[in-house]
């Protein structure tokens, strides 16, 4: 059965890469070509599934940037949540953490060897934990980006007014726009245009972009998941690179504000302070995190538990850094496919499935 909705109208999409290939002549006769970054790993995922970067004009490359939570969260903050765990301390995270490697090992393992490590599919799920065992320290891993920093901080807001005290936070949440930042300071990369996240936009608002657009001349376009969502934003970078205009262009108006989510910003605002953030494969990146303000220091669990998140060590022979700067497609990690699997992987970027090499590993093994 064919399926068609609004957002996968077989006719729209046709239509949409018609337009790109207009572009991509106008581009050719200029003998430009362009680079554009999708940044969000849902992005990445999307065009995987459904063979959209397969079906661009050779004029135009679409490369993948840092924007799975898990993909980028350091090598370091793996192993201060390895050695928390094991401590008597109970751990609990999103499920995608528990098999992202270490310097030396893995949640997962930690949690085969004896340690508790409880999967939760929300926040909530963490200050369930603290609600049962009263008497056991509970440190939730508190990564992801703007999407996922009002329900990590809602959470230490209700465990404070319900007076638990045996919970806190591992903090390594990270900014989008400062990643933006770095990327286009990065020498070895050349980005056109950015395909900017869906989900992070809808809390940092539209015209976070802004700087981006004005001081560095490269075109925005907010784009949701669905394919022509994606097709749409593509068709709108290239409008704008063809005409050699910098602008910003909110593609995902139903949801997304000029402004963003206010209340949720007031939120994070009043519990959480820009700070240095390390990536995986972009290194430190400044105010391109967030951690707890002072005042709020006795919920911050390296504080608590005296851990000291260092740098961390990856397998010399894993690229996720070049790849999660888009620098690299995964098939050229000579251990993609091989050693490196979904099922046994040996990067960040193979875990989630909204990783680059899953995505790849899943979808366009041949690409
Ligand atoms: S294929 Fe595996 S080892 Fe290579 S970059 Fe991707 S995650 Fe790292």
């Amino acid at each position: 059965m064919k399926y068609i909705d609004g957002f996968r109208e077989p006719d729209a999409a046709l239509f949409l890469r018609r337009r790109i290939e207009e572009h991509a002549e106008a581009l050719a006769a200029d003998g430009r070509t362009v680079r554009l970054m999708e940044v969000c790993g849902s992005h990445t995922m999307a065009v995987g599934r459904f063979g959209i970067r397969e079906m661009l004009p050779p004029q135009v490359e679409l490369i993948s940037g840092p924007g799975c939570p898990v993909c980028v969260t350091g090598t370091g903050y793996v192993d201060a949540a390895i050695e928390l765990a094991a401590r008597d301390v109970t751990i609990a995270t999103f499920g995608d953490m528990l098999r992202v490697p270490g310097s030396r090992s893995t949640l997962a393992r930690a949690r085969s060897e004896g340690a508790r490590v409880e999967v939760c599919y929300s926040p909530e799920g963490a200050l369930e934990l603290a609600r049962r065992e009263p008497d056991r320290q509970v440190v939730f891993l508190a990564i992801g980006f703007e999407t996922t920093v009002a329900p990590g901080v809602s959470l230490v807001r209700t465990a404070a007014r319900e007076g638990l005290g045996n919970l806190s936070l591992l903090t390594a949440f990270k900014l989008v726009p400062p990643a933006l930042e770095a990327l286009i300071a990065d020498p070895e990369l050349s980005i056109d245009g950015f395909l900017c996240p869906a989900h992070v936009s809808a809390i940092i608002g539209a015209e976070a972009y802004r700087p981006v657009v004005e001081r560095h001349g490269l075109p925005c376009v907010i784009a949701s998941f669905e394919p022509l969502d994606i097709l749409l934003g593509i068709d709108r970078l290239l409008e704008l690179l063809v005409a050699r205009r910098a602008e910003l262009v909110n593609q995902y108006r139903r949801v997304v504000r000029p402004e963003g989510n206010r209340r949720a910003q007031e939120l994070i605002a009043a519990w959480l302070e820009p700070v240095d953030a390390d990536w995986r494969g972009l290194g430190s990146i400044p105010r391109s995190g967030l951690g707890l303000r002072e005042e709020h220091a006795s919920w911050d669990a390296a504080r608590r538990f005296g851990i000291t998140i260092g740098p961390g060590e990856s397998n010399p022979h894993c690229r996720c850094g070049d790849v999660l700067r888009g620098k690299i497609r995964p098939p050229e990690c000579a251990l993609f496919g091989r050693s490196c699997v979904p099922a046994r992987p040996i990067g960040a970027c193979m875990v989630s499935a909204e990783g680059t090499c899953a995505a790849y590993y899943k979808y366009a093994r041949t690409a």
